[in-house]
C-alpha cells in the first residue's frame, strides 16, 4: 500500500487530506493520506525515514516549505529559483522537491476564465512574500510583457523583483493607484482577507473594464477584494481552485493517476470554509 502524507507544525488545519482521502476513494486506490505533525527540529530525522521508503511522498507546508527544500537530494530545475516547495516525491531512495503551486495557480485560472493570459500586457501582484514568489514565476511562466509587485513594504518587492528572472518592477502599495489603469489582472498574494481583513484604499475603481481580479486567500471564499471587484463588475476568481489544483502533481506522482478536480471536490472543501 503506498502512503503519503502532509507535515507541517502545527498541522491540524491542513485540508489536503480532505482532497487526497476523496481521490483515493474516488479511484479505488489502496493508499493512505495521513496528517503528520513534525516539529522543524524534527525535520532532518523525518527525512531519514522517508529515504527509507517508508511514504511515496507528500505535501510540506508552513513551517517547512524552505528548509524542506534545502534538505532534498533532488530540486525541481523549473521551480529552483523559487527556493520554497509544497511537494515531495521518493524515488529509489532519493528526495525530490518541487512546487505545484505555479501549476495549481495557473491551472485554476485556467479553468475559471479560459484565455485570461492571451495578449494581458500588465500584470499586478500585491505581496512579496513566499507565496508571492511562486505566483510571480507562474506570471512570467506565460509571458506578460510588464509584471509589477506591490507589497506594503517596498523594499521587500524590489528585492524580489530584482531576484526572479523575469519582467518584474517591484514598488509599494501606494503606487496601485498609478498602475492599475493599464492592468489587466491583480492577484492578491498577500494574507490580507484572511478572515475578511481589507485593503485601505486600494481604489479598484481605475481598473480597466473588463479586468480580472483574483485572490489566493480562500477564507473567506469571497474576500472583500474579491467583493468590491464583483461589486464593480470585474471578472473574479477565488483561491480555493488554486488549492485543489495544485494538488494533482503530487497525488499523480504518488499513486500513478492524474486525478480531476471536480465541482464534487470544490464542494467537499468549500463545505469546511465555514460562512
Ligand atoms: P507570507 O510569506 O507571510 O507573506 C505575507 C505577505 O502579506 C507579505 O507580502 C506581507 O507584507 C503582506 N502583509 C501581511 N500583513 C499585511 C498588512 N496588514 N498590510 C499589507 N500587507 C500585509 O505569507 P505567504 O506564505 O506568502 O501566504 C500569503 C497568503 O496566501 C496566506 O493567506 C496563505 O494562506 C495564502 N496561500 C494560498 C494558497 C492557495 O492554494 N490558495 C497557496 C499558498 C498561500 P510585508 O512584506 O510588508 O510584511
Amino acid at each position: 500500500m503506498k502512503r503519503a502524507f502532509v507535515i507541517g507544525h502545527p498541522i491540524a488545519h491542513s485540508r489536503s487530506p480532505l482532497i487526497h482521502g476523496h481521490w483515493l476513494e474516488r479511484y479505488g486506490i489502496a493508499g493512505s493520506y495521513e496528517k503528520i505533525d513534525v516539529a522543524p527540529a524534527a525535520l532532518p530525522a523525518f527525512f531519514d525515514r522517508l529515504r527509507s521508503g517508508e511514504f511515496a511522498g507528500g505535501n510540506v507546508t508552513v513551517p517547512h516549505k524552505e528548509a524542506a527544500f534545502a534538505l532534498a537530494d533532488e530540486k525541481d530545475p523549473a521551480v529552483v529559483h523559487i527556493g520554497a516547495m509544497n511537494t515531495l516525491v521518493v524515488h529509489n531512495g532519493l528526495i525530490h522537491a518541487t512546487n505545484t503551486d505555479l501549476y495549481g495557480f495557473l491551472a485554476n485560472l485556467d479553468a475559471e476564465e479560459p484565455g485570461w493570459s492571451e495578449g494581458l500586457e500588465t500584470a499586478v501582484i500585491l505581496g512579496a512574500g513566499g507565496a508571492a514568489r511562486g505566483i510571480a514565476a507562474a506570471l512570467a511562466s506565460r509571458a506578460i510583457p510588464a509584471i509589477h509587485i506591490l507589497n506594503r513594504s517596498p523594499e521587500k518587492a524590489r528585492a524580489l523583483a530584482t531576484e526572479l528572472p523575469g519582467p518584474f518592477e517591484g514598488h509599494g502599495l501606494d503606487r496601485f493607484a498609478q498602475l492599475v489603469p493599464a492592468a489587466g489582472l491583480v492577484v492578491n498574494t498577500t494574507t490580507i482577507g484572511m478572515h475578511s481583513t481589507e485593503f485601505e484604499g486600494l481604489p479598484l475603481d481605475l481598473l480597466p473594464a473588463g479586468a480580472l481580479v483574483t485572490d489566493i486567500v480562500y477564507t473567506p471564499l469571497e474576500t472583500p477584494l474579491l467583493a468590491t471587484a464583483r461589486e464593480r463588475g470585474l471578472r473574479t476568481v477565488d483561491g480555493l481552485g488554486m488549492l485543489l489544483h495544485q494538488a494533482v502533481p503530487g497525488f499523480e506522482a504518488w499513486f500513478g493517476v492524474r486525478p480531476e478536480v471536480t465541482p464534487q471536490l470544490r464542494s467537499i472543501v468549500q463545505a469546511t470554509l465555514g460562512g
